[in-house]
């Protein structure tokens, strides 16, 4: 898993380099199949449950599961990439959220408390805690913030699954939820909103938007939970 975190973190730092206005988000799924596959891993996303593409692009009002297309970034979008890979049997996913040029002080303060929030998460979790703990520290740092956390779509356990028991939920009560252990991989991923918590499905069946249109921003890391502290398996 180690290997596959950082494949994901390599491979997702290229993409990132990429974001600029006038590329379009199909240009950008290109860059992570080649460099994925130059590194001797698997995209985990493409063909599960039918996802046609190698990385989830989301736009500005998109949370997550934005499917790469002719979509051309414009100066001033946010972008939600996100990216899991397969080696060797096991897997990693991580997610980050860019600016695409010049963008707004609410969409800067909305990236700056996503990625807050997931460090806030990471460092709740802990052998002998709950996931629980973890929960509500993501919510509370959340939401002290001005910003909702979405409820329908969580985190989770992950290994030679792309997505394991415990589903890890970025709300929560602290000493409530199943007991952290001591060499638990568990994918960490907040998505916050500028509004409304409430979501809602595209026509695609993929896409998920905010329900009230306004921004979503998305950062996801894969942790190995250890007495020391969670080493983050998707950084470089
Ligand atoms: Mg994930």
């Amino acid at each position: 898993m180690r290997q596959a975190g950082r494949i994901v973190a390599e491979v997702l730092e290229i993409v990132r380099k990429g974001v600029l206005p006038g590329i379009t988000t199909l240009q950008l799924d290109d860059i992570a199949d080649n460099e994925v596959k130059k590194r001797g891993a698997v995209a985990s996303f493409k063909g599960y449950r039918g996802f046609p593409a190698s990385i989830c692009t989301s736009i500005n009002e998109e949370v997550v599961h934005g499917i790469p297309g002719n979509r051309v970034l414009k100066e001033g979008d946010i972008i939600s990439l996100d990216f899991g890979a397969r080696f060797d049997g096991f897997h990693s996913d991580a997610a980050v959220t860019v600016g695409v040029g010049k963008i707004s002080q609410t969409a800067r303060n909305l990236i700056d408390a996503t990625r807050g929030s997931l460090a806030a998460g990471i460092a709740a979790a802990r052998p002998g805690g709950r996931l629980g703990d973890v929960s509500s520290q993501i919510q509370t740092y959340a939401e002290g913030r001005g910003f909702s956390v979405v409820r329908e779509y969580v985190g989770h356990g992950i290994g030679r699954d792309l997505h394991e028991d415990p589903q890890v939920p970025n709300f929560g009560v602290p000493g409530e939820g199943p007991l952290l252990i001591k060499g638990m991989t568990l994918a960490l991923e907040p998505m916050l909103n500028a509004g409304t918590w409430r979501t809602s499905v595209a026509d695609d069946k993929w896409t998920v938007w905010t329900a009230d249109k306004k921004l979503s921003a998305h950062f996801e890391h894969t942790i190995l939970i250890g007495e020391g502290g969670s080493e983050i398996l998707t950084r470089l």
